[in-house]
C-alpha cells in the first residue's frame, strides 16, 4: 500500500475472531497498519497464537480491558482509544463485528473525527437480548464505510437508511483466512491422530456465549444433549465456559472430550475433518460452509440467515440435538459430498483487498484539496428555469 503513510491506519482488535477476520487485511496493509488490542481476550491461547498465525507483529499498544464487564470494557477502551488517537492520529480506523472493542474503537474515531470502517458489517439477528446486536448498530452507523460481506447484510444496511454511498460489497474476510490457513488433508490426518478421533467419526462443539453458559441449568443442558450423541464430542472449551462449568458444578460425561482452546491451523483441520459441528460461535457458521460440514448452531438466532438450510440448522437447548442431526449421524459422507456441490455465500477470498481498496479510497478522498469543480455545482432540479 504505497500510497498510505506508515503506521496510518489504526486496526482496533480485542478477540480471537476479530484477529482471525482482520489477519489477512492487516498483511496487505503492510507498514500503513497500527494494530491496537485492547486486550478483551487477554489468555495467550485466544490471543498470541492467532497473531503468530497470520504473522503480526502488535505494536505493543494494548489497552487491557479483559475480564472486565461490558460497561468497563467499553468506557475504558474508548478513553484510552481517544488518548491514543490524539497523540498519534491515524488517517483511518478499522473495526470488525461486533464486540464491545468494536463499538469502543468506533465512538472513540467518531470522538476524533476520523472516518471509520466498519468490516463485516450489516449482520443482523434482530434479537435485541444479543450485546452484540447493539454493537453492530451502533457501529454501522457511526461508520463512513460499512463494508457488506453478503446481499442480505447490505440489504439490511440499507433497510435502516444508510446510504448506499457508504455501503461496498466485499463477500466475508474469512474466506481468505480459512483458504491461506486450512492444512493440506495430510496435515489434517496428522492433527486428528495427535487428538484421537478418525475423519468424519466425531462432532466438534464450541461454546462461550452468555445465552448458553450462563445459566447452569442451560449449561447442563447442553452438556447432556452432547453426550447423547453417539460419537466422540470433542470440545475446545472458552476460558468463559470452563469457569461457569465449574462454578456450577457440571460434570461433563467421558463421552465428552475438554480440551483447551487450540490453535487456528488445528481447529480449521478438526472443523474440515469432523463428522458435523454443534455450536453457538459466528464465525464457525461461515468456516462450516467453507469446507462444506454440517453445523447445528445453538441459539435462539442467527446472524448469518445465508447458511440455515443448506450448511446449518438452528437448534434451541429444548430440542434434541440427537434428532436434529439424525441424517448426518446416519450418513456422514453422504452428506459431506452433498455440501461439496454448494458454494459459500461468503464470498471469493478478495473481501480483504476489497477492504483494503475501499480504505485506502476514501483516505485519498478525505485528504484531496478541494478544487474549483467542487464549488460550481449544477443548480438543484427544483430550481432549473424552464
Ligand atoms: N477457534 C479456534 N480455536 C478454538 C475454537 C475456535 O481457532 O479452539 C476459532 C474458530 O475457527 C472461529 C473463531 O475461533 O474462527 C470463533 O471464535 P468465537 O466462537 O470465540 O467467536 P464468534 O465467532 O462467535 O464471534
Amino acid at each position: 500500500m504505497g500510497e498510505l503513510r506508515p503506521s496510518s491506519v489504526a486496526v482496533v482488535l480485542g478477540t480471537r475472531p476479530e484477529i482471525i477476520k482482520l489477519g489477512h487485511l492487516i498483511r496487505l496493509l503492510g507498514p500503513a497498519a497500527r494494530v491496537i488490542h485492547t486486550g478483551q481476550h487477554y489468555d495467550a491461547t485466544l490471543t498470541d497464537v492467532f497473531f503468530e498465525a497470520f504473522g503480526i507483529a502488535t505494536t505493543g499498544e494494548l489497552v487491557g480491558v479483559g475480564g472486565k464487564a461490558r460497561g468497563d470494557q467499553i468506557g475504558l477502551a474508548l478513553s484510552s482509544l481517544e488518548r491514543a488517537f490524539l497523540d498519534d492520529r491515524p488517517d483511518a480506523v478499522v473495526v470488525q463485528g461486533d464486540t464491545n472493542s468494536t463499538v469502543a474503537a468506533a465512538l472513540a474515531a467518531n470522538a476524533r473525527e476520523i472516518p471509520l470502517i466498519h468490516v463485516e458489517s450489516g449482520l443482523r439477528s434482530f434479537d435485541r437480548r444479543m450485546p452484540e446486536e447493539h454493537n453492530r448498530v451502533i457501529t454501522d452507523h457511526l461508520a463512513d464505510l460499512c463494508l457488506a460481506p453478503t446481499p442480505t447484510a447490505l440489504e439490511n444496511l440499507t433497510a435502516e437508511g444508510i446510504p448506499e454511498d457508504r455501503i461496498i460489497f466485499t463477500g466475508n474476510t474469512i474466506v481468505e483466512a480459512v483458504n491461506t490457513l486450512l492444512p493440506s488433508a495430510g496435515v489434517r490426518q496428522e492433527i486428528l491422530s495427535r487428538q484421537h478421533v478418525s475423519s468424519a467419526r466425531y462432532v466438534l462443539s464450541t461454546f462461550h456465549r452468555p445465552e448458553n453458559v450462563d445459566d447452569p441449568t442451560t449449561l447442563a443442558r447442553i452438556f447432556d444433549e452432547l453426550a447423547r450423541l453417539p460419537l466422540p464430542v470433542l470440545l475446545p472449551l472458552h476460558p468463559r465456559s470452563k469457569a461457569h462449568l465449574s462454578k456450577f458444578g457440571i460434570r461433563p460425561s467421558d463421552q465428552i472430550r475438554i480440551i483447551e482452546p487450540i490453535g487456528y491451523t488445528d481447529f480449521l483441520s478438526l472443523l474440515a475433518e469432523c463428522a458435523f459441528a454443534v455450536s453457538d460461535s459466528g464465525g464457525l457458521q461461515e468456516e462450516a460452509s467453507i469446507v462444506k460440514r454440517p453445523i447445528l448452531v445453538v441459539r435462539r438466532s442467527t446472524e448469518r440467515p445465508e447458511v440455515l438450510g443448506t450448511f446449518a440448522r438452528l437448534v434451541s437447548t429444548s430440542q434434541s440435538m440427537m434428532a436434529e442431526a439424525h441424517d448426518w449421524i446416519l450418513n456422514p459422507d453422504e452428506v459431506h459430498q452433498g455440501l461439496t456441490g454448494i458454494d459459500t455465500p461468503f464470498g471469493d477470498g478478495s473481501a480483504s483487498q476489497r477492504s483494503v481498496d475501499a480504505l485506502a479510497d476514501l483516505i485519498k478522498g478525505r485528504q484531496r484539496q478541494p478544487t474549483a469543480a467542487d464549488y460550481v455545482s449544477s443548480p438543484a432540479p427544483h430550481l432549473t428555469m424552464k
